[in-house]
């Protein structure tokens, strides 16, 4: 066994693997080896001259290509068998396309039996075994203590298997959640147990977490599980199968299975009369429905081939994971906030040291979540944005592990439901809901890991999640007051009528007009996804910045043309008429409105049918995409509302009088006013109506991303409609002023200002050159994060003049060098 420090030989072994075998990994930290699988390149090599020096046939025929297929098989199978000690006397192997698939398979004799089944499942079970228990008569989740008094003959589940129903007990080796491992022991105690006389109970191991980075000995029938099953893929990276392990003595399961398919009778009668004979020969003959997946099975050959000369035994890959792990483990639970508040609630054990409450040790896998001083988490949507600047690969969330989650984060039933009916789903911006977090931080150290990942991402942790001086915290409070004397102006107007595409920069002079929804022509466009609706972003498609609109009244049209430097095929401009006409959509109206969807909310688009319109946006993104329009003024799904509210950070001693509806920090907040009427409506913009930024907060970062060594970053990344400037001597007075405006007047318009806006990673894409960075995000996640949410400028909306008799009132405008004048709060 490694020492603490991992042993230094078989690190800097992997360290040069790195270089030579696993090219897409030099600039990636790579954290997620439970989740995300990585090639190694002589396994793809190796399995390219296998496939191209070999002609391999459909099985089951007498072809010779045929047989060559069936011979290699029927070899790969044994050693695999191999590969876990398996004697294929006492036990054989099943070709699945994953371990879900096993599951299935296992499941479906039992469904078929006479009363069905009895399932038992523990509760660190992944959700593709907890699905079984919808097919069962009777189902019960067991924790240890449970499954060790079951075992014994006392409750919890003594009924199970009476009326001669088969009972399956079904856990993980290891669990995908917090990598804790359970007792491979468990299927000899239950068929050593006395107190079940005559009761049929069968036992399914779910080893795809364990096995990727442990060996699994099934060398004895006699302990080993009656199913095992597994993912090749989260072993050797490639290819895309799964296996299930049976053991002889529980084959007869499968009589009761009912399906049959091709490749798995000897003989069918359908006309006249319904008769099969079922394969008998080998019992995955009689299990692999349809045709193999003749060529992922080839390449197991390859896999197992490298992953020996790569890696050397899994004895060594589960030694070097483990010290990492521990290392990881350590470093983290050593962080603490300078008032002593640890940094990191972790959820896994050590893995090295076998305690009382894990005898068998932990994978190497570190399951956390992130605190700040006060105790309260940090969300894990903000974490991951950092991360992937960063280039870390972690997983977050919930891992699809339902009972391992709600033991770790002791989240109960009515909790989640709860949290399920107030709108939290995987993957939504809502992970905290009511000061709890409602999802983890992964770490999974896997064969390519090594102490220099570990190492990067302590520190990383330490640099931007744990605060040594508590002072830090407070926001910067302007030291002036915010009123005239910053002689604010403004700077320059934009405004994006294609949602995440170029900005048009409104010409100095002209009288732009501002309406209820926004800017006049801002956000109106939209591309959406031809397969899912979804819009898209530039977050996931930075080239759409080269994709530059311009509102031109005098032609009456929006011209866009492409500004990339990479020549596309295709013409480099297009243009569609502003006035809306309905020809161009979708035939139809209302069927028309096709569902799309603009952060996850369903609105009605209507979608351009042009060819010529949507490959030329297609082309430059390289993405089936379609150009749509979410004209002003309409109505159910085809209006939106604001959702910006007041921030917490914007609070201040002296102006009490703000309504936080935000009771818990890093919490979500519906909008202010929830009553229809008061709701501010906006087009495709994300959050308001318009969003404005401040020149002199810009400078501000400037020279703070100047002093760690960074390049200064160009106003257009923040993708505001109104920038302020100032032509006061010093931009630092006004730095963050914004903050506590409660409203402005541009020219002769006033505007009511809704909350600062919530920043991600997109701010960090060059809106010349469609390139990525990290900066601004990092500097302002270390200056401008209150309640572990990172802003940048202001969201406002217009106020409608009640005098009505004037030009301004009725025609409102804004234009380039109108005098701002604030309100403070
Ligand atoms: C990944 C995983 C599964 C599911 O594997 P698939 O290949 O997606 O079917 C099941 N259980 C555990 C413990 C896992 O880690």
């Amino acid at each position: 066994m490694a020492d603490e420090h991992g042993s230094t030989a078989y690190d800097s072994h992997i360290e040069g693997l790195r270089q030579t075998e696993f090219p897409q990994l030099q600039d990636e930290v790579y954290l997620d080896h439970a989740g995300t699988t990585l090639y190694a390149k002589s396994l793809i090599d190796k399995f390219a001259a296998d496939l191209t020096s070999n002609l391999f046939g459909n099985p089951h025929s007498a072809s010779l290509s045929s047989q060559n297929s069936t011979s290699r098989i029927e070899d790969i199978r044994l050693r695999v068998l191999q590969f876990f000690n398996a004697d294929p006397s006492e036990f054989d192997l099943i070709f699945v396309a994953n371990a879900t698939a096993g599951v299935k398979l296992v499941v479906e004799p039992f469904r078929g039996a006479p009363g069905r089944f009895d399932y038992l499942y523990h509760e660190a079970c992944h959700t593709s075994l907890v699905g079984v228990r919808e097919e069962a008569a009777n189902s019960l989740c067991l924790d240890d203590a449970a499954v060790n008094s079951w075992i014994s003959g006392t409750d919890p589940a003594a009924r199970f298997g009476e009326d001669s129903r088969p009972v399956l007990f079904a856990y993980p080796a290891q669990s995908n959640m917090d990598g804790s491992r359970l007792p491979l022991s468990w299927p000899e105690e239950l068929r050593k147990t006395e107190s079940m006389p005559g009761r049929q109970t069968y036992t399914l191991l779910d080893a795809a977490a364990f096995v990727p980075t442990s060996p699994l000995d099934l060398s004895s029938s006699e302990t080993a599980p009656d199913f095992t099953v597994l993912s090749f893929y989260k072993i050797f990276g490639f290819p895309d199968l799964g296996g299930l392990i049976v053991r002889r003595q529980a084959a007869s399961v499968f009589q009761s299975r009912k399906y049959f398919g091709g490749g798995t009778v000897d003989m069918v009668v359908c006309v006249a009369e319904q008769w099969h004979a079922p394969k008998t020969q080998a019992l995955h003959e009689s299990l692999e429905d349809g045709t193999l997946p003749i060529h992922n099975i080839i390449a197991l050959d390859s896999a197992l081939d490298t992953h020996r000369r790569l890696f050397r035994s899994m004895n060594d890959v589960s030694a070097h994971t483990s010290s990492l792990s521990q290392r990881l483990h350590h470093g983290l639970a050593a962080l603490k906030h300078g008032n002593g508040q640890p940094v990191c609630v972790i959820y896994s054990h050590p893995s090295l040291s076998r305690t009382p409450e894990s005898p068998m040790g932990n994978g190497p896998v570190v399951t956390f979540n992130l605190q700040n001083h006060l105790g309260n988490p940090i969300s894990l949507v903000e974490f991951e944005k950092l991360a992937v600047l960063k280039r870390f690969h972690v997983r977050t969330g919930g891992l699809c592990n339902p009972g391992g989650i709600s033991r770790a984060l002791n989240l109960q039933p009515w909790e989640m439901k709860r949290n399920f009916s107030s709108g939290f789903r995987c993957g939504t911006e809502n992970d905290i809901m009511n000061g709890r977090p409602t999802g983890v931080i992964r770490v999974s150290l896997g064969a390519i890991s090594t102490s220099a990942d570990v190492e990067k991402f302590i520190a990383f942790i330490d640099e931007f999640y744990r605060t040594q001086r508590i002072a830090e915290l407070t926001p910067p409070i302007p030291t002036s007051s915010p009123g005239d004397s910053l002689d604010l102006y403004v700077e320059r107007i934009t405004v994006y009528p294609i949602k995440s595409c170029g900005g048009f920069r409104i010409p100095a002079g002209t009288q732009w007009e501002v309406r209820p929804e926004g800017l006049a022509w801002d956000r109106e466009w939209c591309l959406v996804h031809r397969g899912t609706g979804q819009a898209l972003s530039q977050k996931h498609h930075p080239r759409m910045a080269l994709i530059r609109p311009v509102v031109d009244f005098s032609s009456g049209k929006l011209r866009v043309s492409y500004q990339g430097s990479w020549p596309i095929n295709g013409p480099t401009r297009i243009s569609v008429p502003l006035s809306a006409n309905p020809g161009l959509f979708r035939a139809g109206v209302p069927s028309a409105a096709m569902a799309s969807r603009v952060c996850g909310e369903v609105i009605s688009a209507q979608v351009y049918t042009s060819s010529e319109v949507n490959d030329f946006f297609s082309t430059i993104l390289e993405v089936p995409c379609a150009l749509a329009r979410f004209p002003p003024g309409g109505l159910g799904t085809s209006m939106r509302y604001a959702k910006a509210h007041l921030q917490k950070h914007q609070k201040v001693n002296k102006t009490a009088q703000y309504k936080i509806p935000c009771e818990f920090p890093g919490m979500d907040t519906p909008p202010d006013s929830d009553s229809e009427s008061e709701r501010q409506r906006i087009l495709l913009s994300n959050e308001s109506p318009i969003l404005a930024i401040n020149l002199s907060s810009l400078h501000v970062l400037n020279e703070q991303i100047a002093q760690r060594g960074g390049k200064a970053v160009s106003p257009e990344v923040f993708r505001a409609n109104v920038i302020i400037g100032s032509s006061a001597s010093e931009a630092q007075p006004s730095a963050y002023s914004e903050d506590r405006w409660a409203s402005l007047r541009i020219g002769q318009q006033d505007f009511r200002m809704l909350g600062s806006c919530r920043r991600c990673h997109m701010i960090c894409i060059d809106q010349e050159t469609a390139e990525k960075g990290e900066e601004p995000y990092i500097t302002l996640s270390k200056t401008r994060r209150f309640d572990g949410k990172v802003f940048f400028g202001t969201h406002m909306c217009h106020i409608p003049s009640t005098a009505m008799g004037t030009k301004e009132a009725q025609f409102p405008t804004i234009t380039i060098g109108d005098k701002v004048v604030v309100d403070p709060a």
